[in-house]
C-alpha cells in the first residue's frame, strides 16, 4: 500500500509545468533550464536544497497556476499508485494578507478535489504555518485553514528552519485554534534541532505526528517518550540525506526507530528535489533499511490510522489494506 503523509506541494512542482508557466509569465528561464533549477544530483545541505524548493515559488503567486500545480501533484501521485496523498503548503509564502491566504487555499484545495475526483485517489490538504513568520501571520494561517476544515483541508504543520527559529511557543495559539476546528496536528521537528524538539512539538503544539524526527534516536529519554505516547514519526529517508541530517542513508535511523517500538509513517518530502517517490522510498526501507514485509505492514497499519482522514475513506482504505495482506 502506498500511503504519503509528508510531501510538500512545492515539491512536486512538475519541471515542464514550470517552464510552461513561466514562459506565460515572462519568467526568465533558469541557466541549464527548469529542470535543473528544481532537482538535485544527490546529496547536499539544507540551505541547497530548501533553494531548490523555493525555485518553485513565483509560480504560487498566479491563482491559476497554484490550482494547476496541486491538480497535478494529485494526478502525479495516483498515476504513481498512490493509495492516498496528503499534500502540506505554506499559504502565508505565497500571499500578502489573509485574504490572500485564503486564496491560495481554496487554489489548492479546488485543484487537489479536481484531480482525486477524476482519478479516485483521495487526498487531503495539510495547511503549513512557518518558524520565520510571526504569530500574527501565522494566526491568519491557522484562522484560514480552519474556515476549509472539513472542506479539504485535514490538517496543520509548522515547518521551515528549526535551527534559527526553535521556539514554539508563539506559534501555540494557532495550533490551539486549528485544532479546535478538528484539524490533525503534525510539526517538523527534530530535523536539524536536537530530539527535544519533537517532545516540545508534542506538549507544546499539541502534535500527534512528527515530521523527521531525525535527531529523536539521539536522545533515550525522548526516544522513550515518543514511543510511550504512540506519536507518529513521517520518515524521509532519501529527504533527510540530501539535506546532511544524516550522512548516509543507511544511518537512518527508521530500523531503530521501529526497534524501539515508534509508530511509522512514510513520506517523500519533496520528490521533484530528491528524485525519489513514495515508491523509491519504501524500496529504501526494505532495501537497504532492512524492513521486512511485515515491518512494511506495520508501517502501513499506522498510515492508514494516522492518516488526517474523515472516517468514511479511513474504513475504505483499511479494508483495502486488509484486503492486500489476505492476498
Ligand atoms: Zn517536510
Amino acid at each position: 500500500m502506498l500511503v504519503d503523509l509528508h510531501c510538500h506541494l512545492e515539491g512536486r512542482v512538475r519541471p515542464s509545468t514550470a517552464a510552461e508557466l513561466a514562459a506565460a509569465g515572462g519568467v526568465p528561464e533558469p541557466e541549464g533550464g527548469w529542470e535543473r533549477a528544481i532537482r538535485l544530483d544527490g546529496p547536499a545541505d539544507l540551505t541547497v536544497y530548501l533553494a531548490k524548493v523555493a525555485s518553485t515559488y513565483p509560480f504560487f503567486r498566479s491563482i491559476d497556476a497554484t490550482r494547476r500545480i496541486a491538480r497535478e501533484a494529485v494526478e502525479d501521485a495516483a498515476a504513481a499508485g498512490l493509495d492516498y496523498l496528503e499534500l502540506r503548503f505554506g499559504p502565508a509564502t505565497h500571499a500578502e494578507d489573509e485574504a490572500g491566504i485564503d486564496a491560495v487555499i481554496q487554489a489548492v484545495v479546488d485543484g487537489m478535489r479536481e484531480a482525486s475526483d477524476d482519478t479516485g485517489m483521495p487526498s487531503g490538504a495539510v495547511v503549513a504555518a512557518l518558524r520565520h513568520h510571526d504569530e500574527v501571520t501565522n494566526l491568519a494561517v491557522a484562522r484560514a485553514a480552519a474556515r476549509w476544515a472539513g472542506a479539504g483541508v485535514v490538517g496543520f504543520d509548522l515547518a521551515g528552519d528549526e535551527l534559527l527559529f526553535p521556539a514554539l511557543a508563539p506559534h501555540r495559539r494557532a495550533f490551539d485554534l486549528a485544532r479546535a476546528a478538528g484539524l490533525g496536528i503534525t510539526c517538523h521537528a527534530a530535523e536539524a534541532a536536537p530530539g527535544a524538539a519533537a517532545r516540545e512539538a508534542v506538549e507544546v503544539l499539541g502534535a500527534t505526528r512528527i515530521g523527521h524526527g531525525a535527531h529523536i534516536l539521539a536522545d533515550a529519554d525522548v526516544l522513550r517518550f515518543i514511543a510511550g505516547e504512540a506519536i507518529v514519526v513521517e520518515i524521509c529517508p532519501t529527504s533527510n540525506w540530501y539535506t546532511g541530517a544524516i550522512a548516509d542513508i543507511a544511518q537512518h535511523p527508521a530500523p531503530a526507530f521501529r526497534d524501539a517500538g515508534v509508530r511509522l509513517a512514510l513520506g517523500d518530502d519533496n520528490p521533484m528535489q530528491t528524485g525519489s517517490d513514495l515508491s523509491g522510498e519504501r524500496a529504501v526501507l526494505r532495501d537497504q533499511l532492512g524492513f521486512s514485509p511485515s515491518d512494511l505492514h506495520a508501517l502501513d497499519r499506522t498510515s492508514v490510522d494516522a492518516a488526517f482522514l474523515d472516517p468514511s475513506t479511513r474504513t475504505a482504505l483499511s479494508a483495502k489494506l486488509d484486503s492486500s495482506s489476505a492476498a
